[in-house]
């Protein structure tokens, strides 16, 4: 049988519904059955890219971010991470996506509590499982210890560090403008993973917990979380479109050339692609920034309802303050309680 996630009693972790105008929008996809091939009707990336661009107002990024939809976010994480190899290739006078990811010697990249897809992202990229560096969080948190952050950024040269903003076992934040402050004077790409907590944008209340996310080399969001719409939706923003094209480019002579304005089939891994943005056309149509802002302060205001619930029953036990939409806990005599609360702390040492 399968679960309601999409119904409103369903609490399990941070996957969204779908609202009536996004599940219209994915259902007209279905009829219409458009494949958002440039070359074919060039319709479709018109759609795109004006959906790419109010997603881009909405979530505070600067006109300079190029964006994609993409089948979820651990594909927005991988095509971030992607461009971010590029980079990393420019820097060194090679091209990884030309000469292979060899050409490029070993890579660092550096995170406090990543999640899981950037490391199947790093494996799927050619950059090894391993090329993951776990910077210390602060203690007892998720978000990553920035002074630490900068010791290992100075040691390490040209690298890649993954922000993260929302992670998903406590909803905790980095401190973006901090890492920003860090990407002025140290070079590294700076990817965002903002897959859930690029949202916190909506929210006056929570506003500042993305603040300094414009200042990302890649972000990914994803779509099918917060956004409500029909999995698999996400975005992924980068301000180097270039380098971009440079991986995904699709030469053939049935496509044409791929010139000055890349088509979005030469910046994403799929080339047949199914008009995901037609779901969240509609659904910005529907109900703009305020209606979805709506959804996040009432999804918040419930997290926090709940978490108040759970701080007042004696036996239950909050394991992190509920800061957006995640309400972690645990059973507060649990004969391991002792366990669980330095485990919280041990998060790092396990995870490393
Ligand atoms: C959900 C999530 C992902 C992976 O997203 P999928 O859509 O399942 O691919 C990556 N990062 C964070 C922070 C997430 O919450």
């Amino acid at each position: 049988m399968f679960s309601a996630s999409a119904g409103p009693r369903y609490l399990g972790f941070v996957t969204g519904g779908t609202t009536p105008a996004a599940l219209a929008g994915d259902w007209m996809t279905g009829v219409w059955d458009q494949n958002s091939v440039g070359s074919l009707d060039g319709a479709g990336q018109s759609l795109e890219r004006e959906t790419v661009g109010w997603l881009r107002e909405m979530f505070g990024l600067p006109d300079e971010h190029r964006g994609a939809f993409v089948s979820g976010a651990t594909a927005s994480n991988m095509v971030g991470l992607a461009v971010a190899r590029e980079w990393l290739g420019e820097r060194a006078g090679v091209s990884p996506a030309r000469d292979g990811t060899g050409a490029l010697g070993d890579v660092r990249v550096l995170s406090g509590a990543a999640h899981s897809s950037v490391v199947k992202s790093l494996a799927t990229l050619g950059l090894g499982r391993r090329a993951l560096e776990r910077v210390p969080t602060v203690d007892g948190r998720e978000c990553v210890d920035v002074a630490a952050l900068e010791r290992a950024v100075r040691e390490a040269g040209p690298c890649v560090v993954v922000a993260n903003a929302g992670t998903v076992n406590t909803g905790d934040f980095d401190d973006l403008r901090a890492i920003a402050g860090l990407r002025e004077r140290y070079p590294f790409w700076l990817h965002v993973d903002a897959a859930f907590g690029g949202f916190a944008a909506l929210s006056r209340a929570h506003a500042h917990l993305v603040e300094g996310i414009g200042a990302a080399d890649s972000v990914c969001v994803d779509l099918h979380k917060w956004l409500n719409v029909p999995y698999g939706s996400a975005v992924q923003f980068t301000r180097r479109p270039d380098l971009q094209a440079a991986v995904f480019r699709n030469d053939a002579a049935y496509l044409g050339p791929v010139d000055g304005t890349p088509d979005l089939v030469d910046l994403t891994p799929e080339n047949s692609r199914r008009l995901r943005a037609l779901a969240a056309w509609f659904a910005l149509r529907a109900y703009g920034r305020d209606g979805h802002r709506e959804i996040v302060e009432r999804c918040t205001a419930c997290a926090r309802a709940l978490g108040d619930a759970v701080e007042a029953v004696p036996g239950l036990r909050l394991l992190a303050p509920v800061r957006l939409n995640i309400v972690c806990f645990t059973l507060a005599d649990r004969p391991d309680a002792g366990r669980s609360r330095r485990s919280r702390t041990g998060c790092r040492a396990r995870r490393s």
